[in-house]
């Protein structure tokens, strides 16, 4: 597996974490009325979610040093501005290729 399937799937996990999320929130908001449930607590909660799905993505590993790549993780899936000098297809840590493949390793 390389970095970038790896990020590839962090990406998905933290879409379906925060769609089934907001669907719940969306469930209990319609249960709201009758249980009687704070209406001021589903929009932090929803905001917090968001939170650690940008934290999950933030301090997803380089395959090869496991240190976090950062922001260097959003420009390589595209969520961040690119910098003209940026070498997004590298670790910032040990220049590792994010193409490179680690055979055996299945990500975290
Ligand atoms: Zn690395």
């Amino acid at each position: 597996m390389t970095t970038r399937e790896h990020l590839r799937r962090r990406v998905w996990r933290a879409r379906y974490g925060v769609i089934a999320l907001l669907l719940g929130l969306i469930a209990l908001q319609t249960l709201v009325t009758r249980l009687g449930v704070l209406d001021q607590l589903l929009r932090p909660t929803a905001l917090l979610g968001l939170g650690v799905a940008v934290l999950y993505l933030y301090l997803s590993p380089c395959l090869n040093c496991r240190k976090p790549l950062g922001l260097t993780a959003f420009r390589i899936m595209g969520g961040a501005p690119r910098r003209a000098s940026a070498t997004t297809a590298h670790c910032p840590h040990c220049e590792a290729s994010i193409d490179r493949d680690f055979p055996g390793s299945r990500g975290s």
